[in-house]
């Protein structure tokens, strides 16, 4: 999933409920979950919809996403959609409803269809399933996902396949042999996650209707940034050995296998772009100081969908929870909450601090990608506004890419 860092790089029109209400979240993250309540998030969704993104916690370190207006979508590959197709490159394909409906519920290399649990499809479902036999709830959920596609306009084709091969174009910049399938790009509605929400499901990149209006040059800007991080998505999908590599740069390691929970069974939420929980990172409680293994997970809030809170978003929570290996089997420590970011040290240490976007390592790597590719595109000037740890970061992650 992409949301967006800096509320900056948006017009404020732009600003969905989804990705309003993860920052909001985050911000809140000081508080314990125990303080939110329906009504303050339901209030809170109110006020935003009339006014600024003053709401939203400020980025310390707000770096690259908006100093390039004009600037990204001036490239010289932009001319219209037609690059030879090769082996090497496969290139992409703007699908009609009819071939996305199978691909939309197709997840061969994530397995999100065997994973995800009855109270996440009864979120974005908007309907109280919880207690239905899991494989009833997906066969219409499965239906709602297709349900939900729409058919790309000759308008929208024109743009999209411009800032399309714009960051093909760049991404192929960081590594002229960068191995990616051929890609898909399939148009929704976005009722499921939120009109603005981005997501990749194997080769391909469903992009909400919302946001192919692009009607100034900060949205193209920020609808080209985002096609940049979805590539990494896939690349990191397709080439499971450098997505091991360069997530283990940021500080985490892949367990061999993870139980979840009993808590997190039910209320887990996943991140299309993140599905695999397995990394865990070393972290330190702030207050004992003891030192523990960790996996970042979203989760729901509420056991059950409530017709009054209707936005996905609306249910998400953001934690680290701890993982112990029992004899030689990792598992979940068996508790309700995990620790909120602030509760914990060594996190933003190793991951560092080029980017906020902290759900699953895949992120974190996808944004650090959005640099790398843009930093082709601004002779490296956006590299300028970067610690020097996170230009070390963006370097030491471009050379497992480009090797
Ligand atoms: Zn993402």
């Amino acid at each position: 999933m992409r949301l967006t860092k800096s509320l900056k790089e948006w017009s404020i029109n732009k600003i969905n409920k989804f990705e309003a209400g993860f920052l909001f979240q985050i911000s809140l993250k000081r508080r314990s979950v125990a303080s939110y309540t329906l009504d303050s998030l339901v209030k809170f969704e109110a006020k935003r919809l009339f006014k600024s993104s003053s709401y939203l916690f400020t980025v310390p370190n707000p770096t690259v996403f908006y100093l390039f207006l004009l600037l990204l979508i001036t490239g010289c590959a932009s001319k219209g959609g037609k690059k030879p197709v090769t082996t090497d490159r496969p290139g992409y394909r703007l699908l009609s409803i009819s071939e996305a409906s199978k691909w939309i519920i197709t997840d061969k290399k994530e397995a999100f269809f065997d994973k995800v649990a009855p109270l996440e499809m009864s979120i974005q479902m908007k309907e109280n399933r919880e207690e239905d036999a899991r494989e009833a709830v997906l066969v219409d959920y499965k239906k709602m996902l297709q349900k939900d596609l729409e058919e790309f306009s000759k308008e929208e084709k024109e743009l999209t396949k411009g800032l399309f091969d714009r960051a093909l174009e760049l991404s192929y910049l960081i590594n002229p042999k960068l191995k990616l399938p051929e890609i898909f790009l399939i148009k929704t509605a976005g009722k499921y996650y939120g009109s603005s929400v981005y997501y990749t499901r194997d080769n391909s990149i469903v992009i909400p209707t919302m946001m192919l209006t692009m009607d100034t040059d900060a949205a193209k800007d920020a609808f080209l940034a985002t096609m940049i991080h979805e590539i990494f998505h896939i690349y990191s999908r397709y080439n499971k050995n450098k997505r091991d590599a360069l997530y283990e740069r940021i500080g985490f390691t892949k367990l061999p296998e993870l139980n979840l929970s009993e808590f997190l069974k039910k209320r887990v939420l996943y991140n299309p772009d993140g599905v695999d929980l397995r990394y865990s990172i070393t972290v330190k409680d702030k207050t004992t100081g003891r030192e523990f293994e960790a996996i970042p997970a979203i989760y729901s809030r509420y056991k059950t969908y409530n017709p009054s809170l209707n936005a996905f978003f609306g249910y998400l929570a953001f934690q680290l929870f701890e993982v112990e290996n029992q004899a030689g089997v990792w598992s979940v420590v068996n508790k309700d909450v995990g620790y909120s970011i602030d509760e914990i040290t060594g996190f933003w240490e190793q991951v560092g601090r080029n980017t906020l976007y902290n759900i699953h390592p895949d992120e974190l790597c996808a944004d650090n990608f959005v640099i790398m590719a843009l930093a082709k595109a601004s002779n490296g000037e956006n590299l300028d506004k970067l610690t020097e740890e996170g230009k070390q970061l963006v370097k030491d992650l471009e050379a497992i890419i480009a090797k």
